[in-house]
């Protein structure tokens, strides 16, 4: 057999490997089942297209996105490289003669949508390539699609499992840019990984900053101040709704930013035609819903905002993570704002299944807490991914580069643990609030909450300040979470006795304030 080294030249025309490539290749021609959590760009492609023209069988590879599989093809197909794909767009016809050429051999990776790869037909298929020339590896791309935790969850990626079992004999190798605790037990289980070697890669972006600003009335101009500063430059900017998208687009339109829209309500001849617009270079700035961008290699956006609020942290990862491909610094901003918080909530609580529903707001919670912590933003967003990260201060954060100004809150944290303390500890943040603020609801009229000596007492601030508080005293450690199925209650704890006492002091970081308006040039 050729050396992988020589095979790498050879098929790819690469130099060397890029970090991991070569032991998992060499693990993989090993027979060895594995995962192999990458992130985007790290090189997971190779990982299994090597081994497929190495090994004699042939290869399966199954890729959810019609989009992804054409695309990897031509590129292979481009090399020399023997590379199909099957899938409902084909003709029953042409699905059927590319089997043919794959069982005699012709053919040594062919592509699969998951759907497909669960036909009685192409069991069939698999059957007959298995006694004949043999089954080399099974190549799960997206792994992570198989979990509910995931960000793109796809039943049907839920029976490969199934698949494995009926062929013990041929490796599995699943790979995937998710790299979440849960997500990968869920891959191993799922997917039925047999003694699995799981390849972890560090999944930080040293090149791109990272910075969460308060969303307000003047966001917009600061936006539009940002984007003229870029001069050209590529920048994506996401929203969360396709009216959003529209919106925004033409208002940028109007103050001279050229930009394109992006969502999946747009033809898909225009949508392409955007795309490959941004892409070219054409227009600078993308104004897009998350339906844009899975697997598209721009190499060079230099910045990703999220104008909106990012309904997990897996997604913010991988969508902030398209800027700056070509190693060169870029900007990852977050705009973030109590409203756009009570909309994700109110949309999660339209959701019928209730599993996901508590799936999508432990998801929430995480986003908020990289969006209100002063903790280095780096390090949260690997620590979703289960990656410590040593230093203390990473110098490309907002919060490690501007030391937070920090406010004394302790009369209002007493405030409002008091508040917590009188309605017994049996109530979520709002209510606490309602009742510092002497609200009129339901709720409080049940439970004669109008009638505790602190109702009334927190008239000063409004709602969403003393909720911003309650959170902060969370975060902090002064006050604690119990968890119910879909709603959670907060108590005192040690650290909010002495709070209460005045043995200690509670900071809460202070809301950067608006940047002025500035007049346009
Ligand atoms: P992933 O699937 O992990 O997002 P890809 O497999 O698409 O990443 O690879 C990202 C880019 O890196 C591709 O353009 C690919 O051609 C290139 N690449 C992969 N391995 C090597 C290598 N060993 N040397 C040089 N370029 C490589
Ligand atoms: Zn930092």
């Amino acid at each position: 057999m050729l050396h992988v080294d020589q095979a790498l030249k050879q098929y790819f025309g690469y130099d060397s490997f890029r970090p991991g490539q070569k032991e998992i290749v060499e693990a993989v021609l090993a027979q060895q089942d594995m995962l192999v959590l990458m992130p985007t760009g790290g090189g997971k492609s190779l990982t299994y297209q090597l081994p497929a023209l190495l090994l004699p069988g042939l290869t399966i590879v199954v890729s959810p996105l019609i989009a992804l599989m054409q695309d990897q093809v031509s590129r292979l197909q481009a090399n020399g490289i023997e590379a199909t794909f099957v899938n409902s767009t084909l003709p029953y016809e042409e699905g059927a003669r590319r089997e043919r050429a794959a069982m005699s051999g012709q053919i040594k990776l062919l592509y699969v949508a998951p759907e497909r790869l669960l036909k009685p037909s192409f069991l069939a298929f698999l059957e007959h390539v298995n006694k004949t020339i043999g089954l080399s590896l099974l190549a799960v791309d997206e792994a992570h699609c198989v979990s509910e935790w995931g960000h793109d969850f796809r039943p049907e990626y839920r029976q490969i499992g199934s698949v494995r079992s009926r062929f013990p004999d041929m490796p599995v190798l699943a790979l995937t840019a998710t790299a979440t605790e849960r997500v990968r037990e869920d891959i191993l289980v799922q997917l039925k990984l047999r003694e699995p070697m799981v390849h972890l890669a560090s999944f930080n972006r040293p090149n791109l900053s990272y910075e969460v600003r308060k969303k307000h009335k003047g966001s917009y101009d600061e936006l539009v101040q940002f984007l003229r500063g870029k001069a050209g430059e590529s920048v994506i900017i996401y929203c969360l709704s396709r009216a959003g998208v529209e919106k925004l687009s033409a208002e940028l339109e109007q103050d001279g930013i050229d930009n394109l829209p992006y969502h999946a309500g747009l033809s898909p001849k225009v949508r392409t035609d955007h795309q490959n617009r941004f892409i070219r270079d054409d227009v600078p700035v993308l104004v897009a819903t998350i339906a844009f961008g899975m697997g598209i290699a721009k190499p060079d956006v230099r910045a990703v905002i999220h104008y909106d609020l990012p309904k997990n942290l897996e997604g913010y990862y991988q969508e902030s993570g398209r800027a700056g491909r070509d190693g060169q610094p870029a900007e990852c901003i977050m705009f973030f704002s109590y409203s756009d918080r009570v909309r994700t909530q109110y949309f999660i609580n339209q959701k019928e299944n209730e599993q996901q529903q508590i799936i999508a707001l432990q998801q929430l919670q995480q986003v908020f807490k990289y969006s209100e912590s002063s903790e280095c933003r780096r390090r949260i967003l690997l620590s979703y991914f289960s990656e410590e990260f040593p230093e203390a201060n990473c110098g490309n954060c907002d919060n490690c580069l501007q030391t937070a100004q920090l406010e004394d809150r302790s009369d209002d944290g007493r405030t409002f643990l008091t508040g917590v303390h009188q309605t017994r500890e049996r109530f979520g943040l709002y209510h606490v609030v309602d009742v510092l603020r002497g609200a009129n609801t339901q709720k409080i009229r049940d439970f004669r909450h109008n009638l505790l000596p602190i109702y009334g007492h927190g008239k000063k601030y409004s709602r969403e300040e003393w909720f911003l508080l309650g959170q902060a005293l969370l975060q902090e450690g002064f006050l604690a979470e119990d968890r119910h199925e879909n709603y959670s209650t907060f108590r005192l704890n040690a650290k909010s006795v002495k709070l209460l006492k005045g043995e200690t002091e509670f900071y809460q970081k202070m809301v950067a304030q608006p940047t002025s308006r500035q007049a346009a040039p």
